[in-house]
């Protein structure tokens, strides 16, 4: 193998990885928010998503030749990043959660571009346009963050106010 086509694989399995990690930290946000529908309805449905994201750079992996039992030793260990990332994003408090969830987008959206570049230069379209229409669904569910934190956080902050004890989730 190429060293462009190993660098190329080497980062779709971060990129798995990174998914599993989301994966994870979206199922523990979901599970623990009582008092912010609309906010656990979007993870739900971002949650579904992901897994075809996963699934979608499973296939670019093996395409490459890349055996899925790699993928699965990968899978408890994380980028260091995603997995400090994730410690904030299943903290018991939602608007702790939202600014995580949306720094976790944005580093999912980076991690695809230069996925594209690297698709790219190795000459891999079907990889680019998997990674392109990743970084899609990430820029779509960061900027749903950025525009309902707001009011998610004069949600935390009324409830807070009004004595609820559960603000917080
Ligand atoms: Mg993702
Ligand atoms: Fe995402």
């Amino acid at each position: 193998m190429a060293a462009r086509e190993e660098t190329l694989v080497a980062w779709l399995r971060d990129a798995h990885a990174m998914e599993q990690q989301a994966i994870e930290m979206m199922e523990k946000m979901e599970r623990r928010l009582e008092h912010y529908p609309e906010l656990r309805a979007k993870i739900h449905e971002h949650l579904e998503e992901t897994h075809r994201q996963a699934e979608r750079v499973r296939r670019c992996i093996e395409r490459h030749g890349g055996g899925t039992s790699t993928i699965k030793d990968l899978g408890g260990k994380l980028v260091g990043t995603a997995q400090a990332l994730s410690g904030l994003f299943v903290s018991d408090e939602v608007v702790k959660g939202g600014i995580a969830g949306h720094a976790f987008e944005h580093y999912e959206m980076a991690s695809y571009k230069a996925l594209i570049a690297t698709a790219e230069e190795a000459g891999d379209q079907e990889t680019k346009r998997v990674c392109e229409q990743n970084l899609r669904e990430e820029e779509a569910m960061a900027k749903w963050l950025a525009d309902h934190l707001p009011e998610v956080t004069r949600q935390y902050l009324r409830r807070e106010a009004a004595g609820h004890a559960e603000a917080k989730r």
